[in-house]
């Protein structure tokens, strides 16, 4: 067995069951491995700390997968990290109007570098990393325990996380797209063979129940960075007087057309348009134009023509530039899966940019990742999402 000495002021931490293995972490080259490879982490004094398998993925070159030197890693034990994991989402497979979510989030499961979603009778696993996927016979015999339709799996460990175009249906039957999927009674389109994303991001379920059920009725509502619109579907279905959803990339147009067309939802109300939403903040100050709730997901990074955004430093303008076009006492919902910067951090960009707007405003709730999402204690990083409803006054 390869070992690798952990540098005394990080030994700590990973006795505390910190998981990811990191370069600055470990003496000794880890060049002379191969992804999958398994490795001990050991003291000083060669004493077992964990057991870990090589892996690059951003900034680690591993993750732990044990603290037991019993355990030996082989079908069973991924057999049994996978039962674990389903069994504790059992409630979710009993639900009568949500038929998509997750049910293996990496080292909250214990499983780290892959996750696993459920789309109504569907597996889609995602690998994040070279070395987890060595283990994809193992893991995925254990995934067919559970009778899924078929199984599909995308891989992400192209350079930063990037996408790898490969075919995706690995087992059992092919879905026919799109694969209409239902989280809290509404109908979304989903896709298996559109790159990285599906059309949904599993994470915001609660979140848009929360638009639906509480914050939509008889509001004009901005969705901003809207994607396929899935936030304008839930405002619309709760009862909002109209929808506009903004996104840049011009297929967010037939895809919105579409999340609304098999909710049975004609589109007099809803707009849907593809444009810079910078552009957007500066046309409808020069209207006039107000709005009651404004929902701002937007990615960690973006890239426009004109602009250029990132959430960790950009967050209080784009706050900012919403207040300027909301009503008085209108709501906005910010959201951010940047995991540079934590709840704290986030609620001082909102402070910051209620301040710089000289608005008295209220966080009426705050969230983060939903039950499913597990995360590990020993990961903070790993609890990316970030959600608040303010009310502006
Ligand atoms: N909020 C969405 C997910 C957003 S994904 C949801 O809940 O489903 C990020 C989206 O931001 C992408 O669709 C991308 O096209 C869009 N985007 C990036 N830069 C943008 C900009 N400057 N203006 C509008 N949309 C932008």
């Amino acid at each position: 067995m390869k070992q690798f000495k952990i540098w005394p002021k990080f030994l700590k931490k990973f006795q505390n069951g910190y998981p990811l293995v990191f370069k600055e972490a470990i003496a000794g080259n880890p060049k002379r491995m191969d992804e999958g490879d398994i490795f001990h982490l050991v003291d000083e004094e060669f004493n077992y700390v964990a057991t870990a398998y090589y892996g690059v993925q951003n900034k680690g070159i591993g993750w732990v997968l044990t603290q037991n030197d019993n355990d030996k890693i082989n079908s069973d034990f991924f057999s049994k990290r996978v039962a674990k994991a389903l069994n504790l989402r059992k409630s979710f497979f009993n639900s009568k109007d949500t038929n998509a979510f997750r049910i293996i989030n990496g080292e909250g499961d214990d499983l780290p570098g892959m996750t696993v979603d459920y789309y109504a009778g569907y597996f889609l696993i995602t690998w994040y990393n070279r070395g987890i996927y060595n283990f994809s016979e193992e893991i995925i015999e254990a995934l067919k325990l559970n009778n899924p339709i078929g199984v599909y799996q995308k891989k992400r460990f192209g350079q930063g996380g990037s996408y790898i175009n490969e075919e995706e249906h690995i087992f059992g039957d092919e879905a026919d797209l799109p694969l209409i999927i239902q989280e809290n009674g509404i109908n979304y389109a989903t896709y298996f063979n559109d790159g990285p994303m599906t059309g949904i991001f599993l994470d915001q379920k609660e979140i848009r129940n929360l638009v639906k059920e509480k914050y939509a009725k008889d509001k004009s509502v901005l969705n901003t960075f809207s994607y396929t619109g899935a936030f304008s579907v839930a405002a619309a279905i709760g009862g909002a007087k109209e929808t506009t959803s903004i996104d840049l990339a011009k297929r967010s147009i037939p895809k919105t057309k579409e999340m609304f067309e098999i909710n049975g939802i004609d589109l007099d109300n809803h707009r849907i348009i593809a444009e810079d939403i910078f552009n957007h903040f500066a046309f409808a100050k020069r209207r006039g134009f107000k709005y009651d709730l404004i929902i701002l997901d937007p990615p960690s990074f973006a890239q426009s023509k004109k602009h250029k955004f990132s959430t960790a430093k950009d967050y209080p303008k784009l706050i900012s530039q919403s207040i300027d076009i909301l009503n008085p006492g209108g709501i906005i919902l910010a959201s951010t899966n940047n995991s540079t910067f934590d709840m704290n951090r986030f609620l001082e960009f909102i402070d910051e940019a209620a301040i710089n707007s000289a608005k008295a405003y209220k966080i009426l709730e705050q969230h983060t990742l939903p039950f499913g999402f597990n995360t590990d204690p020993n990961f903070p990083e790993g609890d990316y999402l970030k959600v608040a409803f303010v009310q502006i006054f």
